[in-house]
């Protein structure tokens, strides 16, 4: 099995979750394959292997299982980026736009230092909203942002492409329309 046939076997696609109309793409089902968790994960990492990295960012709540282990396995530091409210220090936090309105997220104001080489990670990127606003937290911080890390992309919402413009270089494993 190819390493697209492997990742795209074991993903799950849920109709109508969490809205009518959305095709949700469930990675539980990926993470719960050790073939497939593995395969990912060592995926994820290869370009990165031998070099620096300080820190894998992960982004609330599947960029935490995904980022934790290319941490692990790149030597790294993990840094979480998390929903508003969840951290127990001091933060610095960036209000992100969501397909229907707007969040904030959140990081530890100590939690990357500045200069730091940095990979951002998460499970899934769609417009792009989410992640963009983790970029705008990593450099208010004056992270280096190596690349951000996705398994899977949705390229019809386009958020490659948002995060392309700001200059970062995205990677991404698998593709649905
Ligand atoms: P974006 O901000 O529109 O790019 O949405 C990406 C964020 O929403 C990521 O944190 C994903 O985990 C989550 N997300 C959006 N759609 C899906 C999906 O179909 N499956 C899993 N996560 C999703």
């Amino acid at each position: 099995q190819t390493l697209k046939e492997t990742l795209l076997g074991s993903i799950r696609t849920i109709p109508d979750y969490p809205k009518p109309g959305i095709l949700f793409r469930d990675i539980t089902t990926l993470l719960g394959n050790a073939k497939a968790f593995r395969r990912a994960v060592d995926e994820l990492v290869h370009p990165y292997a031998g070099m620096k990295v300080d820190q894998i960012a992960g982004i609330e709540a599947r960029g935490f299982i995904l980022g934790g282990a290319v941490a692990h396995q790149l030597s790294a530091g993990f840094v979480p980026i998390r929903k508003k409210g969840k951290l127990p220090y001091d933060t610095v936090h960036v209000t992100y736009s969501l397909e229907y309105g707007v969040d904030e997220m959140e990081m530890h104001k100590d939690a990357i230092t500045s200069g730091q080489k940095v990979i951002l990670v998460d499970d899934l990127i769609a417009t792009g909203g989410t992640a963009e606003g983790a970029v705008k937290l990593l450099r208010g911080m004056g992270a280096d942002i190596i690349a951000a890390c996705f398994v899977i992309d949705l390229p019809d919402l386009g958020g490659r492409k948002k995060l392309e413009d700001l200059g970062v270089t995205v990677r991404t494993l698998v593709e649905f329309e």
